[in-house]
């Protein structure tokens, strides 16, 4: 743990001489929308330039500090992907991993750390981990890392999804209604992906907001009826309905 204290000042060094991204990451940047990440992070310099960064790639994220925090992380069910320290401040991230895993927590996991030898990398991918980045890094290789890790992760159990007419691949990022491709934005895409992996199912504007959106960003609910009534007009009204009080419904 010691090593990863010392190495904190040269990783936000580098993280602070990242080149701004450019519209080049575009599709990147589409992709990443609907991906709710829980950064596990006790540097609070690193925790917030790396949040920054994730957020400007159209992650949304939740930073937890502690082991604890994280272990107790209320949407768990909600992250996509966790990007975990080793060294944290009342534990080892190794442990809150083998605990996750053994709870049953099934999102990817990557790994963080400054520890770099190869006995901490098998250690951490044996205890859960799918894939293990050592500090410092580069942001791009860190978000391509990302990706990698999305795409190998939706095509085990997340590809094309079907309702009615409507069909979606998270992963080409298509989405068409009886063969025609339909074009939406980003956030209506993360919808409509949304109301497809839960067909049938009442969604409240709170679960809407809590997949789309991070927990710090300003929540409105008027922004959900905003976003439903952009996607109602790509799609056609009438399938979605609303349930007064409750929430929408993706018809099938
Ligand atoms: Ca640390």
């Amino acid at each position: 743990m010691r090593r990863e204290a010392d190495n904190n000042l040269s990783v936000c060094q580098l993280l602070v001489s990242f080149i701004p991204q450019t519209g080049s990451h575009d599709r990147t940047r589409e992709q990443a929308d609907d991906m709710r990440l829980l950064l596990v992070e006790d540097d609070p310099e690193l925790g917030r330039r790396l949040s920054d960064r994730l957020r400007n790639a159209d992650y949304a994220v939740d930073l937890a500090t502690t082991r604890s925090e994280a272990e107790d992380w209320p949407d768990l069910d909600k992250i996509a992907a966790v990007v975990l320290d080793l060294g944290l401040p009342d534990g080892d991230g190794i442990e809150l991993l083998r605990h996750w895993r053994a709870a049953g927590v099934s999102c990817p996991i990557l790994i963080l750390t400054a520890r770099g030898s190869w006995q901490d990398k098998v250690e951490g991918l044996n205890a859960g981990a799918d894939d293990f980045v050592v500090k410092p890094v580069r942001f791009e290789e860190l978000q391509a890392r990302l990706n990698a890790m999305f795409r190998r992760h939706m095509g085990k159990r997340d590809s094309a999804l079907e309702a009615g007419t409507l069909r979606l691949d998270p992963i080409a990022h298509m989405a068409s209604d009886n063969g025609e491709d339909l074009q939406l934005s980003r956030k209506e895409f993360a919808l409509l992906h949304l109301f497809m992996r839960r067909a049938g199912q009442v969604l409240s504007q709170a679960d809407i907001l809590e997949d789309l959106y991070d927990l710090e960003a300003e929540r409105e609910l008027n922004t959900v009826e905003v976003l439903v009534g952009r996607l109602r007009r790509k799609i056609g009204k009438q399938r979605i309905s609303t349930h007064r009080g409750l929430g929408y419904r993706l018809e099938r």
